[in-house]
């Protein structure tokens, strides 16, 4: 069967664009999730259109093999990381622009564009893709089939939020267009959002077409020092009630600001008898039309700030600033070079992060595991990093964690995604009616189940 599915998925894709066994190189065989074994497909698929992709469904439902979509493979929860036995198909070919709409404020992109190549596409048109998931390598296809989010869902939404047609390649090789340049529609069950976040489950996103806002040049930075990590979160919601729009209002705790600015040796210019006393800070980045608009914002943000509770207001010049959300980015990097053996992003509503954090606290003290974190503090979703070598204890301390999160009205994950590597809590945790219409659906999209299997739904 080997040889003759690889003459078949060559005659569809061109030869040299089927790589299996030696010719894969290890990357295809992971991604960024800590705790997922890397292993790596049978062939390696790379198709340029959606014709191809409906031919190579058609020839993988015929023989039963499993598909695995993949990206650019920054995901962090392990769903890109192939079936032994099956087919790995890349979108690194499809990663045309399409069209930059300048009138409806609109692209339609292949999904294998990065966010850093739409970057580069939009700003002659002084227009933004604003979902920035803190790799910009990521893929389009990557950042819908996980509902990415980021430090500006703040302001701006998640991946869901700002993508308004696909098209889809179903299990069967039929082709579907949801949605489309349009802003609204009340035209039956919405197929859009459905794919959406569904981890390569339900089809193979081949097009998709985003909703674009003007580029905003001004902004400022604003780091607020706080005493303890309960008041930098209790103090989230009142400064979001003043309507001020932040860009960003991330919280950053003691230990990983610690960590983060020696790693990229960035100082921040806090004085030292703040700096000893301050247990987490929070940054707020306001973005506007206008310099005078953005100071006279970050001058109410930090008072506002002082009446919640902050040591100290400090407006942080243009460069440290963008060189603070930088490090931030490199939180991820920096936990696991520092040994890290999970990473959890837990979601819960806004205004009970402090308890939550307190019950995050207690877990930790209970089993004598560090946990530390930061997080998009403006969207009740926290990054928290387990270090806890035994991994049967770490295995319970991230049950009880998720588990805490969910107890008061959150989710396991805001924005990585279940993946493998939070499937077995998901299925244990998640309410089982919702799981068993979950597999239902999945059974409609894909009769064969052969979309990423042993992903998400088990
Ligand atoms: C340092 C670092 C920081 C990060 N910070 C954040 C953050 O702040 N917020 C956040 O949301 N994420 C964050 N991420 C996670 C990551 O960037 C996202 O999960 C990203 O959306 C994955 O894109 P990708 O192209 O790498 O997808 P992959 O990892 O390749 O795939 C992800 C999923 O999408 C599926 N898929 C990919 N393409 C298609 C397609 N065309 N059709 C169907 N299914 C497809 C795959 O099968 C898989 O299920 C971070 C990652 C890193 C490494």
């Amino acid at each position: 069967m080997t040889e003759t599915l690889t003459s078949a998925l060559g005659e569809i894709v061109g030869r040299e664009h089927v790589l299996a066994g030696e010719a894969i190189s290890e990357d295809y065989a992971r991604d960024e999730a800590l705790t997922v074994t890397p292993h790596k497909p049978d062939w390696l698929v790379r198709p340029a259109d959606a014709g191809q992709v409906a031919r190579v469904l058609q020839v993988a439902s015929a023989a039963g093999v499993p598909v695995t979509a993949r990206g650019s493979g920054t995901g962090l929860c392990g769903a890109c990381v192939p079936r032994r036995g099956g087919i790995l198909l890349a979108f690194e070919r499809m990663k045309r622009v399409k069209e930059i709409d300048v009138h409806n404020h609109m692209a339609v992109v292949e999904p294998g564009v990065t966010l850093s190549q739409l970057d580069d596409a939009t700003r002659p048109h002084a227009l933004t893709y604003p979902i920035l998931p803190g790799e910009s390598s990521g893929s389009i296809g990557g950042n819908v089939n996980t509902n990415a989010g980021g430090m500006q869902a703040i302001k701006y939404g998640v991946t869901r939020h700002n993508v308004l047609g696909l098209e889809v390649v179903l299990a069967t090789g039929e082709i579907i267009r949801t949605g489309g340049k349009l802003v609204k529609s009340s035209t039956g069950f919405d197929l859009t959002q459905l794919v959406i976040g569904s981890e390569g489950l339900l089809g193979m996103v081949t097009e998709v077409t985003l909703k674009l806002r003007p580029r905003l040049v001004h902004r400022q930075t604003l780091l607020l020092p706080f005493p303890t990590l309960e008041a930098v979160t209790a103090a989230v919601p009142g400064l979001l009630s003043t309507g001020l729009d932040p860009l960003v209002l991330e919280y950053i705790d003691l230990m990983t600001m610690a960590a983060i600015t020696q790693h990229t040796g960035l100082d921040l210019g806090v004085p030292q008898p703040i700096k000893e006393r301050a247990l987490a800070y929070l940054v707020v980045v306001i973005e506007g039309r206008t310099a005078e608009h953005v100071q006279a914002d970050v001058e109410a943000a930090g008072a506002r700030g002082l009446e919640l509770g902050a040591m100290d207001a400090y407006v942080l010049p243009p460069q440290a600033g963008t060189d603070l959300l930088r490090a931030r980015e490199q939180a991820f990097w920096v936990a696991k070079k520092a040994g890290a053996g999970d990473i959890i992003d837990v979601v819960v509503p806004r205004a009970a992060i402090p308890p939550y954090m307190m019950a995050v606290s207690r877990i930790g003290q209970e089993h004598q595991t560090l946990v530390v974190g930061c997080g998009h503090a403006g969207d009740g979703n926290v990054h928290l990093s387990v270090f806890q070598p035994d991994p049967k204890i770490r295995g319970r301390v991230v049950r009880a964690i998720l588990k805490a999160g969910m107890d008061l009205g959150g989710a396991i994950s805001a924005e990585h995604g279940i993946g493998s590597e939070k499937m077995a809590y998901f299925l244990e945790l998640e309410d089982p009616v919702k799981l068993a219409l979950m597999r239902r659906i999945k059974q409609v999209f894909d009769p064969k189940g052969i979309l990423n299997p042993g992903v998400l739904l088990g």
